[in-house]
């Protein structure tokens, strides 16, 4: 497979590069040249499969040629060994024809395991086969850091440094950056906050020397190993459900636009999806834009669900190329009015193809509380924020009775607890694994929101 960036000038790449470059060099993002298709036939037969095989045979058209199908199937293995349910992603009955699609049981209890814990694997085959080595840095306001911390530990041929804003994130989601004590692992407490971490971080990028004498690498959405690694659940949750002879359609909660854009790769693939429903909280660019057609960037609002608290919604890019029939000059123009004026328009027929496959609902606070809440009384389950604003946009945006819809749950509800109890008066139990985490040893280092402190801290320990 071959990668084009949704920019056009980038030179085309093949699945090793792209998994190594990150961002395009033109500033867009890599998509495949072309999707891959599985048949009717081929979708039936992943029904009652292990999780493990479904990723096998949805993700072997993006990396053939980079390795062996046995290769790949072996570093799937190793990724989700690392889960404490054996289905890997299991789904569970909430209502009448209305599943909870659980993400949330790897090692740090958030989705974003499932596309990272492979991730580590696969960069540590390229790069042991290229003899190479990189430094990952990233910015977090809290589950991206832990979960790349966790699939990068202890690996030999990779350095990992992570800023967070220090004092800004919760004591559960610090901890499980800071108690991990591998010697290749670096976490960097920075006195500002989210967006200072992330201004140092893209600065860092910007500068092409110091990027090459580090080998500096991105885990971030941007990756295009991250999607196509969450296609696999939308598979695998469909055929559990009747896919392909029935249409099934998802509730997603959404910042980035990583993990619903994997919903689209998998309708694109082939799996019949009836509708994606993107569900947002109050920061809702993506609501106003399929409702006025105009992409404005606001300001930030802290909400109980923050994974969701985004303005620019990098993955949007990715739909926007397909929509605009995969022109990367009409992407550019977009873009450039996106950085002088701070706005775009999408044009009338792009937003006629996107309308037809997704619906957008935004959920305010209130109702995110609300939702906590009447699930735990009707059901005795407690849910995280983020995974209540996908399940009542659900319920808003449900199509016909007999259509499975499934509301993606994408984080344990331990991870947020103060939403819990505010909603509940009962905090959720940590899962065993990490019952100890507030006991255990942490590491860190604070330092100023300064860029050449920060860099020659990097350059002194990578
Ligand atoms: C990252 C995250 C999201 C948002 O996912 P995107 O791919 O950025 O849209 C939703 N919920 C949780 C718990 C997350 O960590």
């Amino acid at each position: 497979m071959k990668y084009v960036s949704t920019r056009g000038l980038a030179p085309e790449l093949d699945f090793e590069d792209v998994l190594l470059a990150g961002l395009a060099k033109d500033g867009g993002l890599y998509v495949p040249a072309s999707w891959p298709r599985l048949d009717p036939d081929e979708i039936a037969q992943l029904a009652g499969r292990p999780y493990q095989d479904v990723a096998a045979k949805v993700l072997w058209p993006f990396v053939g040629t980079s390795m062996s199908p046995a290769d790949l199937k072996d570093m799937i293995d190793k990724a989700y060994a690392t889960f404490d349910d054996a289905a890997v992603t299991p789904l569970v009955q909430l209502e009448d024809n209305h599943w909870l699609l659980e993400l949330f049981h790897g090692p740090t209890l958030s989705f974003k395991d499932i596309a990272l814990q492979l991730l580590g694997h696969l960069f540590d085959y390229v790069l042991a086969k290229r003899q190479a080595r990189m430094t990952v840095v990233g910015a977090t306001s809290g589950d991206t850091g832990s979960a790349a911390i966790e699939a990068l530990r202890d690996r030999a041929a990779v350095s990992i440094f992570i800023l967070h804003p220090y004092g800004r994130v919760s004591d559960v989601q610090r901890r499980q950056m800071t108690t991990v004590l591998d010697s290749n692992v670096h976490n960097i407490a920075i006195e500002g906050t989210f967006d200072d971490c992330q201004a140092l971080v893209k600065a860092m990028f910007r500068d092409e020397n110091y990027r090459q004498s580090i080998h500096m690498a991105a885990v971030n959405s941007i990756n295009w190993a991250r999607i196509m690694a969450q296609a696999v659940y939308y598979f695998y949750s469909a055929v559990a459900l009747g896919a392909p002879e029935k249409k099934v359609a998802f509730s997603v909660p959404t910042g980035n636009f990583g993990d619903v854009f994997a919903g689209y790769v998998a309708a694109q693939m082939g799996l019949p999806i009836e509708r994606l429903i993107i569900g947002t909280n109050v920061n809702d660019i993506l609501v106003r834009v399929l409702k006025t057609k105009k992409y404005l960037v606001a300001e930030v609002t802290h909400t109980s669900s923050p994974a969701m608290d985004i303005q620019v919604s990098s993955n949007f890019e990715r739909l926007l190329f397909d929509a605009y029939g995969r022109d990367g000059s009409a992407i550019r123009a977009l873009m450039d009015s996106l950085s002088t004026e701070g706005c775009f328009d999408v044009s009338e027929n792009a937003l006629g193809s996107i309308r037809d496959a997704f619906r957008v609902c935004r959920i305010d606070e209130n109702h995110t509380r609300g939702t906590i809440k009447s699930i735990h009384d009707a059901t005795g389950r407690f849910i995280d924020p983020h995974t209540a604003v996908a399940i009542a946009a659900a319920r808003q945006e449900r199509p016909a009775q007999h259509v499975p819809l499934v509301s993606l749950a994408t984080a344990h509800p331990a991870k947020f607890p103060e939403a819990v109890i505010d909603s509940t008066s009962l905090e959720p139990p940590l899962p065993a694994r990490l019952s100890d985490l507030l006991q255990r040893e942490e590491r860190y280092d604070v330092l100023p929101n300064d860029l050449n402190t920060i860099k020659s801290y990097i350059l002194q320990r990578f």
